[in-house]
């Protein structure tokens, strides 16, 4: 079968791959119908998150089942799935607390040998371990441009909403709006929020905030600090999402948020840096950060997808062939499209 292959930075390879098979009685195998192109993959692209040369990357999918182990009992084989995008063992000491993005046996698609040498979804079939906790059954109906977000950039939205503790009625601002944040533009909106600020640099991703219901801020063309003032009476915002991942967006949450509201950092950290914690402190301000839940969250974004409350098909700006997976990545390097569905 065919496969996207990390070689070495800047470069991917459609490569020629065994098809997987059934190993364990809780795997199944999934005949991929379409798999996203995703910001977490143009880190393993850069070369800054490493993995194995000829590795096959991707993490989001929707497919068919088309074989099952013995023990998969919530899933089968001709059901349309769709998947999230690490998989949970269901029964170690984090699982069983719900906290299944801490599984010790976490494993997580197309990321290499530290995550758990799972190989990914960008192919036209994936192995899905413990398919019974990682796979759920497409609402009928549902196109593949909605589902392929449930297990990942809206569970990853809806999570930095939900962790964040935003109550109806709260001001939020959402800081970096590629696709999760702009799914968490609507999370909140949708858990109730009255007025949500989201702030980026990129005129079509305001454009596309604004159309969810947001009030558009410009990062350098505007100052954030006097629309949070005129929204919240100076008080400054409940709830504050970090979607970037960047020292400087968490100093600007720090001071965009109320003082004892809340900032959820969704955008990835994973080095020393420098914050004014001071100025956290004498705000009362919780903080809290992190990898989405987002197993616990795939049924409540499917159900709010479903009803069409939540919406993500307007982040889908490029379609292409899985043959195209070489130019694909070169135009999402680009920034030219906001999320990129390939299709076997
Ligand atoms: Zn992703
Ligand atoms: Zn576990």
């Amino acid at each position: 079968m065919r496969a996207v292959t990390f070689q070495a930075p800047g470069e991917v390879r459609i490569e020629d791959r065994p098809e997987p098979e059934v190993v364990d009685p809780g795997d199944a195998v999934v005949k991929i119908e379409a798999t996203g192109v995703c910001g977490s993959d143009l880190h393993i692209y850069h070369g800054r998150v490493k993995i194995e040369p000829g590795f096959t990357i991707g993490h989001e999918y929707v497919g068919t089942v088309i074989a099952v182990g013995d023990a998969v009992t919530r899933v089968a084989v001709g059901d349309r799935v769709l998947g999230c995008f690490h998989s949970a063992c269901g029964i170690c000491f984090h699982c069983l607390r719900g906290e299944y993005h801490r599984c010790v046996e976490s494993r997580t698609f197309g990321h290499g040998a530290t995550l758990g040498a799972l190989q990914g979804t960008q192919a036209e079939q994936a192995l899905v371990p413990h398919a019974d906790i990682v796979l759920r059954k497409v609402p009928e109906g549902m196109g593949a441009d909605t589902a392929l977000f449930a297990g990942d950039v809206m569970g990853t939205g809806f999570h930095a909403v939900d962790a964040s503790g935003l109550r109806p009625g709260d001001v939020a601002a959402v800081l970096g709006l590629g696709p999760v944040g702009l799914c968490a533009v609507q999370a909140a909106k949708a858990a109730g929020a009255a007025h949500v600020i989201a702030v980026d640099a990129v005129e079509e991703r305001l454009k596309i905030a604004e159309s969810f219901g947001a009030e558009p801020i410009h990062l350098t063309e505007q100052d954030a600090r006097e629309s949070v003032r005129a929204a919240t009476e100076g008080r400054g915002v409940d709830v504050c999402v970090d979607a970037v991942g960047d020292p400087r967006a968490l100093e600007s949450a720090i001071r965009l948020t109320r003082p004892c509201g809340a900032i959820q950092c969704i955008g990835v950290y994973a080095e020393r840096a420098e914050i004014h914690l001071g100025l956290l402190w004498l705000k009362s301000i919780t903080l809290r950060g992190g990898q989405a839940n987002v197993i616990a969250h795939v049924d409540r974004v499917l159900a709010m997808m479903s009803a069409g409350v939540l919406d993500p098909t307007p982040l889908v700006t490029k379609h292409m062939s899985l043959d195209e997976a070489v130019e694909a990545y070169e135009i999402y390097d680009r920034r030219e499209a906001l999320k990129i569905v390939l299709t076997p």
